[in-house]
């Protein structure tokens, strides 16, 4: 059994749909039973997401979700009858349909559990189950979605519920890359990446991959495969363990240039200040990066973090009430910043890896805001404006264009 997963530009058009149903057919034709997990098609969901920003100032979250689903209900009848119509049996499945029941947390829901007897029974029939991906539901049947890319995660849960042999990601381009072949044109296809190093990746801005996803594929040992759907040459695989000689130290540059920043002016400089920050953020399903506490001085101290763009409005809502709470002098913030990082596993224990990234900022004559790190990445924010040369800078600095295309 294998779970394939096609994304928005897969599915774009009424041509592509054709495509991406000759290559399911070709599948099903070897002998493996498949579901199907699709996108919307195109720019659908941006569209959607535009549309309701014209009818209200701020969307309320239930009734986008409501809005937003509906990219991949499209979708997915249109790839069964297309199916039936190449004498392939299917039947679409809506996520709910599907089984997929979410967390309640609108826009960001989390899978929490999946209950896949129609999608079990629709492959007992010799079907194939052609799942919408990115949406969900709650326990009371309150339609929910999984967050921006959100379809991957989709295919990888239900590729470990299922128990699947496989799960293929098809997408626009040919693979995990170096970094993102839009910003950096030599960037080169990797064979193999470790779900640790993925991981960090996606979550640091490479959007090629869902970070849920990829978590969800290392705790159920699901090997996935990203690759195109506009040719049939292998991609990526996202494994445990990576062969040797794929092996550099830094295995990827990755940035993300919706990035805000968040300070608490003035705090007083005790236990307890953080947590009572943070927490109402977490409760609320912002994620918070970079964090930077200043040195304290008599007492009080600056406390300044980041945000995704979208989340700064309710993150400076949340934080203003906080402020008051905890009396610091006040909040301020900026917009306009972007996140850059460099990623692989083999950084660990190997000195001078920090230090080459940040000369090579410095000469790029990129001013680094705030630094943070992890065992396998390191991260600076910077301007938006620079962002795409310090990649690129950082893409050659690491030698990444050297790596030897695959046989
Ligand atoms: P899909 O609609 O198939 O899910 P996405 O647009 O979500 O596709 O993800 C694919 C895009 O991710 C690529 O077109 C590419 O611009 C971007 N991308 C960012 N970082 C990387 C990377 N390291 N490797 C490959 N693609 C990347
Ligand atoms: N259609 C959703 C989005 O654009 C989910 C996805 O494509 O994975 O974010
Ligand atoms: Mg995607």
């Amino acid at each position: 059994m294998i779970v394939q997963k096609y994304g928005g530009t897969s599915v774009g058009t009424a041509g592509r749909i054709k495509r991406v149903c000759r290559r399911i057919a070709e599948t099903v034709r070897s002998g493996q039973q498949v579901v199907a997990v699709v996108s919307a098609m195109g720019h659908t969901t941006d569209r959607l997401i535009a549309l309701a920003q014209r009818v209200s100032e701020t969307p309320p979250a239930r009734e986008l979700d409501m809005l937003v689903a509906n990219g991949e209900t499209i979708t997915a009848p249109l790839v069964a009858m297309c199916l039936q119509g190449l004498g392939v049996p299917a039947i679409s499945l809506t996520g709910p349909q599907a089984g997929v029941r979410t967390s309640r947390q609108h826009s960001k829901a989390r899978i929490r559990e999946i209950r896949p007897e129609r999608i079990l029974e629709a492959l007992e029939q010799g079907k194939v189950a052609v799942v919408a991906g990115f949406q969900g539901a709650t326990e009371d049947l309150e339609i929910t979605t999984l967050g921006r890319g959100g379809s991957d995660t989709t295919a990888v849960a239900l590729a470990a519920a299922l128990g699947a042999d496989a799960c293929e990601i098809y997408t626009d381009v040919d693979g995990i890359l170096t970094a993102d072949p839009r910003v950096v044109p030599e960037a080169r296809l990797l064979t193999h990446i470790g779900y640790d190093e993925m991981l960090e990746l996606a979550a640091v801005g490479a959007k090629v991959m869902h970070p849920r996803a990829v978590e969800i594929g290392q705790l159920y040992s699901v090997p996935i495969h990203v690759r195109s759907s506009f040719h049939r040459r292998t991609g990526t695989m996202i494994v445990a363990e990576v062969p040797m000689e794929d092996r550099n130290r830094v295995r990827g540059v990755a940035h993300e240039k919706q990035v805000a920043k968040i300070t608490l002016l003035s705090v007083p400089d005790r236990p307890g200040v953080a947590a009572a920050v943070f927490e109402p953020l977490g409760a609320h399903g912002i994620s918070v990066d970079v964090i930077v506490q200043n040195v304290s001085s008599e007492g009080h101290t600056d406390l300044t973090f980041t945000v995704a763009e979208g989340d700064l409005a309710q993150a400076l809502a949340l934080v203003e009430g906080v402020a008051k709470e905890v009396q610091a002098r006040g909040t301020s913030h900026s917009l306009g910043l972007a996140k850059v990082s460099v990623v692989g596993t083999g950084m660990l224990g190997t000195p001078g890896i920090a230090a080459r990234m940040f000369r090579t900022l410095a000469e790029a004559k990129i001013n680094i805001e705030m630094i943070s790190t992890s065992e396998i990445r390191i991260t600076c924010i910077v301007e938006r404006e620079d962002a795409e040369r310090a990649v690129n800078a950082l893409h050659s600095a690491f030698e990444l264009d050297q790596i030897p295309a695959p046989a």
